[in-house]
């Protein structure tokens, strides 16, 4: 997904403002990498018509390119979609919170159980498990080691059961009863959070959707997770759909997000069932796991590092007035001063904190090699300099003799070397400034380099 994504955005990158043609030539990009990467049809449709629609009335932007501006629409709409910002675990008023876990067998529901109670636990709660999978012979067992390794107590069934809330005499069979008498158990002993684990089946079946629903009837959960391994590919859509049905979810766990799945699921899930994804599990251990972030989802998915925190921080540092008087100034052929000069290296100083990101922005090259060269204290030398110039030496330099560069050197605590050298990188400066004004406006994304 995330190759054929940049090499689209590649293809625009060169191009001045967007055209419809543009436009929708990146959007047959974007639904082919959606559809490889297993996101449900119909949602591959309604997404690529929201962005198509959203570039076609966008703004042009003066900080971005159309190929970034493009980048953003696209990934803005992914965090749309998935949710918008994650959410915190809803909590019980009173009494303990019951969390439920659901999916199918092999989801990763045990192991999240555990990772879950690590997170509470850290957070100051005191989560207590409960092993209401009776499906499979280990499942308790499981359960049992994984509630061990988080230093939280198991209420599991008797018999057998070694576990701390064991209750001697109840029915072994029964996931309901466990259910209920484990959080009876856990009211008596003051936990705030139950975290209920249940059987899961290889395929969506009747039986274990009206097992999920009775113990959801038993325990009034808060939250239901339903857990799905984001390798599940096409059949995302179908068993979240069984699972919204069956039982009802109120957040969707992302399981083993440490394969090689682009995502594709969890697009999928979020889209068709409408509920946000909370968590992302990234490994069997206890701390491969994380609050989930539809924004690093969304970059996950196209795979372009940070480049949206650095379009987004450039939207702000860079000055779209200053941007616009100088795209002025270009397309009327004005002369570019050296005062033009200076304003662009306090732009580059500005973006000069983001050097770092600019190496994960692809197509950012340019500017990336300008920033290379970059030294802040340097722009503190250009500013002494042209503030030790005369207006008249600063609107043209061409006056600047020897006598005039030792006195500026002089004035400015620099030395007539480093006076020659500005003023050789302002007539570069200028020369492809007068360049940019022949090739006409929307060329280079309005900041030149120097
Ligand atoms: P359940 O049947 O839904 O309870 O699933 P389990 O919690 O028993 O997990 C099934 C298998 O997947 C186990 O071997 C786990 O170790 C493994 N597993 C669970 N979550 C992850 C994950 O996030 N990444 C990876 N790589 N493996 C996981
Ligand atoms: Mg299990």
């Amino acid at each position: 997904l995330s190759d054929r994504l940049t090499s689209t955005f590649k293809n625009l990158r060169s191009k001045g403002r967007l055209s419809e043609a543009d436009i929708d030539a990146t959007i047959r990009e974007i639904r082919r990498a959606l559809l490889d990467a297993d996101v449900a049809v119909s949602v591959v449709r309604d997404f690529t018509g929201a962005v198509r629609e959203r570039a076609l009335s966008a703004e042009v932007s003066g900080a971005l390119n159309p190929a970034q501006q493009v980048v953003k629409i696209v990934h803005d709409e992914l965090v749309t979609v998935l949710g918008g910002t994650a959410r915190p675990l809803q909590r019980a008023k009173t009494g303990p919170t019951v969390i439920m876990l659901a999916g199918l067998q092999g989801a990763g529901k045990t192991t999240l159980a555990g990772k879950l109670a690590v997170h509470l636990r850290e957070q100051g709660h005191t989560p207590m498990l409960i092993a209401a999978d009776l499906q499979r012979p280990n499942a308790v067992q499981q359960l049992k080691i994984v509630g061990e390794r988080a230093g939280v107590p198991v209420y599991a069934p008797h018999p057998g059961n070694q576990g701390e809330g064991a209750t001697p005499g109840l029915s072994a069979g029964d996931p309901v009863a466990i259910a209920r008498a484990g959080y009876e158990t856990a009211k008596a002993r003051q936990h705030d959070t139950v975290i209920v684990d249940t059987a899961g089946r290889l395929g969506v079946d009747a039986e274990l959707m009206e097992q999920a629903a009775d113990i959801r009837d038993a325990v009034s959960p808060h939250e239901i997770l339903f857990v799905i391994d984001a390798m599940i590919g096409q059949d995302a859509v179908a068993t979240a759909r069984a699972f919204a049905d069956g039982v009802g979810f109120t957040g969707v766990v992302l399981s083993k997000l440490d394969g090689d799945a682009r995502g594709g699921a969890a697009l999928s899930v979020a889209k068709v069932t409408g509920q946000p994804i909370l968590f992302a599990s990234t490994g069997e251990n206890l701390t491969d796991f994380e609050v989930f972030h539809p924004d690093r989802m969304a970059n996950r998915i196209l795979d372009m590092g940070d480049v949206l925190t650095l379009i987004e921080q450039a939207e702000k540092v860079f000055d779209q007035q200053e941007a616009e008087r100088m795209a002025q100034k270009v397309a009327d052929g004005q002369d570019f001063t050296l005062a033009d000069f200076l304003s662009q290296m306090q732009q580059l100083k500005n973006m000069g904190s983001m050097k770092k990101m600019l190496g994960m922005l692809p197509g950012m090259g340019q500017m990336r090699e300008a920033l290379d060269n970059f030294d802040e204290r340097e722009v503190n030398r250009i500013e002494a300099i042209i503030q030790s110039m005369t207006p008249a030496e600063r609107d043209n330099p061409k006056v600047i003799n020897g006598s005039r560069r030792a006195r500026i050197a002089r004035g400015s605590g620099t030395t007539v070397q480093e006076i020659n050298q500005l003023l050789q990188r302002f007539e570069a400066a200028q020369k492809m400034m007068k360049q940019m004004a022949k090739a006409g406006p929307g060329v280079g994304g309005g900041m030149p380099t120097m």
